[in-house]
């Protein structure tokens, strides 16, 4: 049965050569990754260990979300801790009983470095053993790292999770663990489409709270729903599991192709399958079609952002009509993205890493329809007469699966659209 397994172009793009950069970049650092991780995990605190910088990288991104007792904050660096360490500690310490003691709820402390932690060697997970120790059994801590040394914006995420990973009490069970931090009504409508299957156990990482945490195994199979996992599936192969190769859950084609995988693994029959999935592919389709009439025939060049970029691109082309100049990941690792890479139609540069400027006159001298980059470049290409997409909504709007297909397309037609009214605005006037 090959109905549910999207038919790859003549030459795909696993094996393109990859334009490899380093050099100045334009890119968030991985504390982002902390405004929707504790969104998603309701008794966790996130306490960044950092500088004021860091603290005021967390308020404007999180932007009104500060002003609703957000459970992450910043224990800032202060010149005295950087001239000894032993302060440091015993400063951090002294925080973390001050805030568990204000904050009962908390059960999954999260010590996250910084550029400033790092650089001066403040050894968190130490900090966090010595205080899993000092506050169990009500409170976990774990450390990460979601500096701009270490990680690119999403890899916060990956790196939140991985360091679950080892915690993670073992199961035997056969189960499904669906492995990315989703929106709560994303997730529900991908556990009911599964549930609709048969496909049980399904658990979730992250879970909404530390008592829900899901076991791991030989016998777990996990579906990633975000492309930027990467140590976080090598933690879970660690822990014995297998990782499913399967397409992003991103549009009709590629939300299919994902649950298909699943429902092999599970021994779901194709009856079954298309009866659970024709009216919400139906409905899919329906909803990108009205998006595609604008970005159909578009060119769209990606600069690297979220590890988003390479299944999107598979998305916009294939289904939307668009046309792929530059896709550019700050990570690609093939072994996850490399179904998304099969069904992309060889033409683009595939790029890793960034060199900006270089990237930029690239981007100039192709001119594309549309260009997807971060806060920082949007808006001067847009005084240049460029038509842009800021990357970071696609991190932060629900877009996975059936239900979301024609908004994730939307998201792409809506500045094409805008800046077609404003054309007509001025000619008007
Ligand atoms: S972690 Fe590093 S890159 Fe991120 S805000 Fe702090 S200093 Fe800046």
């Amino acid at each position: 049965m090959t109905g549910f397994t999207p038919a790859p172009p003549a030459a795909g793009c696993r094996n393109a050569p990859v334009l490899k950069e380093r050099g100045q970049r334009e890119v968030f650092c991985g504390l982002t990754g902390i405004i929707w991780l504790h969104r998603k995990m309701q008794d966790a605190f996130f306490l960044v260990v950092g500088s004021r910088t860091c603290a005021h990288l967390l308020q404007s991104a999180a932007g009104v979300m500060i002003f609703a007792e957000p459970r992450f904050g910043t224990a800032i660096l202060e010149e005295k801790d950087l001239a000894g360490l032993a302060d440091a500690n015993a400063e951090l310490d002294r925080e973390v009983d001050r805030l568990l003691a204000r904050r009962p709820d908390i059960k999954q402390l999260f010590l996250v470095g910084s550029c400033p932690s790092e650089v001066i060697k403040l050894d968190l997970h130490r900090a966090a053993e010595r205080l899993t120790e000092r506050h169990a059994p009500h409170v976990r801590v774990m450390n990460y790292s979601g500096s701009g040394i270490e990680t690119t914006f999403t890899e916060g995420e990956d790196a939140c999770l991985a360091t679950m990973v080892p915690t993670l009490p073992a199961t035997d069970e056969r189960q499904l663990l669906m492995v990315g931090a989703l929106p709560d009504v994303v997730e529900d409508q991908a556990l009911s489409l599964l549930a609709e299957m048969g496909v049980a156990p399904v658990r979730c990482l992250p879970a909404h709270r530390a008592a829900e945490a899901p076991g791991v195994g030989a016998h777990t199979v996990v579906a990633l729903t975000q492309p930027f996992l990467n140590e976080t599936a090598a933690g879970l192969e660690r822990r014995g599991a297998r990782i499913l190769p399967a397409p992003f859950p991103f549009g009709e084609e590629g939300t299919t192709a994902w649950l298909w995988a699943v429902a092999q693994e599970f021994g779901v029959s194709p009856e079954t399958f298309a009866k659970v999935t024709d009216a919400p592919r139906a409905r899919a389709r329906k909803a990108i079609a009205a998006a595609a009439e604008t970005l159909g025939g578009k060119s769209i060049f990606f600069f690297p952002d979220s590890q988003l970029e390479i299944p999107l691109a598979r998305f916009l082309t294939r289904e939307c009509g668009m046309t792929a100049v530059e896709v550019g990941a700050p990570f690609i690792n093939k072994q996850i993205v490399g179904p998304d890479l099969d069904l992309l139609a060889e033409g683009p540069v595939i790029a890793e890493g960034q060199d900006v400027d270089l990237q930029l006159d690239r981007c100039r001298a192709a001119r594309p329809d549309l260009t997807v980059c971060g806060l920082g470049l949007a808006n001067p290409l847009e005084s240049e007469g460029m038509t842009t997409k800021w990357a970071i909504e696609l991190v932060f709007t629900p877009v996975h699966f059936y239900e979301q297909a024609g908004d994730l397309a939307g998201l792409f037609a809506r500045p094409l659209r805008r800046r077609a009214i404003l054309a007509g605005l001025e000619g008007a006037a």
